[in-house]
């Protein structure tokens, strides 16, 4: 598949925790766009360039599909979005929306290392991350998939111990769980597609891509 005639697309988180940083570093970039009664895409008017505002979880696919040549999501997201097909390439990480996908437990269970973990399970978002971090290590463990609100596992007795994005670890100590090991790291991240855009616009892609490096490396 390959983009709209003529424009370049960027994928974007519509709403949540990325919106806004996303936004302003396009914007910082250099590009200018008026909110039109399109809800899912953002004209930009100095530039054959659009927006697409979508779920973050999507936004991994659009990219390795060449639907969109760029795309701003948390490299968690991008980790569990890999698949066997191409993948979408990370260009730059972009200082913002850094959070820590944690193994955490209940005071109840003794944990010293992943090893406690053997036998017994985990509740997570991130089934393919939490995987291979168990695999890696040989831990075997049940791995049960929760969309939302995984650290009321434990509590519910749906899972011995969860895996979760932490940021400041309210939420876990609200629900009585200690955070223990990490599992990943994330912040977001610029990703390109390795379908390359029309000819005539890879001139602008490379330098929207040199624009938002400059402003990263400008926040230090
Ligand atoms: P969407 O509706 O787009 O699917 P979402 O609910 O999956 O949104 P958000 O909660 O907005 O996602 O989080 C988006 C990203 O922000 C996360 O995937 C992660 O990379 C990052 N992030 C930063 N801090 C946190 C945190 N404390 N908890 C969860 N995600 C965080
Ligand atoms: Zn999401």
């Amino acid at each position: 598949m390959s983009t709209v005639q003529g424009r370049l697309r960027i994928a974007v988180q519509k709403s949540g925790r990325l919106a806004d940083r996303s936004l302003d570093l396009i914007r910082d970039a250099g590009l200018k766009w008026v909110k039109g009664h399109n809800d899912l895409l953002y004209r930009v008017e100095n530039y054959p360039i659009d927006l697409l505002r979508v779920r973050d979880d999507d936004i991994p696919t659009f990219v390795a599909d060449g639907v969109c040549d760029l795309g701003i999501v948390g490299e968690n997201v991008l980790e569990e979005g890999r698949n066997g097909g191409a993948n979408a390439s990370v260009v730059m990480p972009l200082g913002f929306g850094r959070c820590t996908l944690k193994i955490a437990t209940p005071p109840t269970l003794a944990y010293d290392s992943p090893a406690s973990l053997d036998g017994l399970r985990i509740a997570t978002s991130y089934p393919k991350i939490l995987r291979r971090f168990l695999d890696e290590r040989g831990v075997k463990a049940d791995i049960v998939v929760m969309r939302g609100a995984v650290e009321v596992a434990p509590r519910l007795k749906l899972a011995a111990a969860i895996c979760d994005l932490v940021s400041t670890g309210a939420t876990l100590e609200a629900n009585g769980l200690g955070a223990k090991d990490t599992v990943l790291e994330s912040q977001a991240v610029l990703i390109q597609s390795p379908v390359a855009p029309e000819p005539a616009l890879q001139h602008l892609l490379d330098s929207i891509i040199e624009r938002m490096s400059g402003v990263v490396s400008s926040q230090g």
